[in-house]
């Protein structure tokens, strides 16, 4: 049986005549760069968040580089994020000329660990301008926001929050990218709430930096051809605006399955005594946990890699190699072993096939190949 990571093609069946509609009325009115359906979208996230602003720009990473653009982050601030995230997070800071600084991950949640954040921060505090904290809800699990929140005040450090793999997820009642001075959002394709092709969104509840994101996502222009500052060519296209309100509307219902399809997976890895024991399931977070991903801890974890590919289970590794390994940042002097969570973490951590129309029998595919696994059958 194949049961692939992901699979859109089951999402779109349910879908396609709404979006066949929208895109169709798109392109009878010719309006692909901001415009209407870009303004309708933004809209119905605002809402949908409760962020005083929500901007469309062209993809997540840009939301993030376009965040510390409008906080007028450059070289001689510092930037407090995970080691244990994708590639674009600390990439967005080394592109301000920011300094690059990792705080270890929690262990039990994967996100950035509160104390080590704090140690971060007052490292960076002592020769940087200014600090920010970039914390980033790793798989779809908000991160620990009241003591991060407290962590960056007590160093007027804004937070800028990579909500990319957490829209939807919530936090005591609030939104994921909302808690922070400006959180990012991303549509790639496989989120989840995915465009077709790139897209991003920033949110924010602070009208000055709101203003300034909107200039610096047209070229730092508010009225066409006077320019105010440097800014990119960072929009959201029309036309995924267009598919993305259509999405919206099944996003809450979505995350509820991508829960339900996670409470399927722990419960029978309980039962099977695999945890606790040679595999550790994600905790829920009070079912707040939108399941972007759903990552287990393994023994063995690449061996039992081959064996699920064997058996026709596509998996994945988030994220092999920690940032501060990464050859790119070799010049920033990490060292091998500085942030030990992270490295145990790129180690032990596999992504089980996942989404909201996962049904029963590949699920227990995935959980009888496991069970075997460590059953040496
Ligand atoms: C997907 C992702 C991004 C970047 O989003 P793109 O839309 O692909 O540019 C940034 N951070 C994290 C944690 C992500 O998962």
């Amino acid at each position: 049986m194949n049961v692939p990571l992901l699979d859109l093609k089951a999402q779109y069946a349910t879908i396609r005549a709404d979006v066949e509609r929208a895109l169709a009325e798109l392109f009878a009115e010719q309006h692909f760069i901001l415009g209407p359906a870009v303004e309708r979208f933004e809209n119905e996230m605002k809402a949908y968040t409760r962020a005083g602003h929500a901007i469309g720009v062209a993809s997540g990473s840009d939301a993030l580089l376009l965040a510390l653009m409008a906080l007028e982050v450059g070289p001689h601030d510092a930037v407090v994020t995970t080691p244990f995230t994708f590639f674009a997070t600390a990439g967005s800071i080394v592109r301000t000329g920011a300094r690059l600084v990792f705080a270890d991950i929690d262990p039990a949640t994967f996100n950035i660990a509160p104390d080590a954040a704090a140690a971060a921060l007052a490292g960076a505090s002592r020769n940087a301008r200014r600090t920010v904290l970039m914390p980033v809800h790793l798989y779809g699990r908000v991160a620990e926001m009241a003591e991060l929140s407290a962590v960056a005040a007590r160093h007027g450090a804004p937070i800028v929050e990579d909500a990319a793999q957490a829209v939807g997820a919530r936090c005591a009642g609030r939104m994921a990218g909302t808690f922070g001075a400006v959180g990012a959002l991303s549509f790639f394709p496989s989120k989840n709430l995915g465009a077709a092709g790139d897209a991003g969104m920033v949110l924010s509840s602070d009208d000055e930096l709101a203003n300034r994101l909107r200039m610096l996502r047209t070229h730092g222009s508010v009225r066409r051809y006077f320019h105010e500052r440097v800014g990119i060519n960072s929009r959201l296209d029309a036309l995924q605006a267009a598919l993305l309100s259509v999405k919206l509307s099944h996003l809450e219902r979505w995350n509820e399955g991508r829960r339900q399809r996670a409470a399927a997976y722990s419960r029978r890895f309980r039962e099977r005594g695999l945890d606790p024991g040679p595999i550790r399931v994600p905790d829920p977070a009070d079912g707040e946990h939108v399941f972007h991903q759903y990552v287990i801890r393994a023994e063995r974890r690449d061996a039992l890699r081959d064996r699920l590919t064997r058996a026709g289970v596509e998996t994945q590794v988030y994220y092999p190699v920690p940032l501060h390994r990464q050859p790119c940042f070799q010049s920033l002097g990490f060292r091998d072993g500085e942030f030990p969570h992270a490295e145990q973490a790129s180690r032990e951590c596999l992504a089980l096939p996942i989404y909201p129309e996962l049904r029963d029998d590949p699920l227990d595919h995935v959980v009888e190949t496991i069970a075997g696994f460590y059953r040496g059958s």
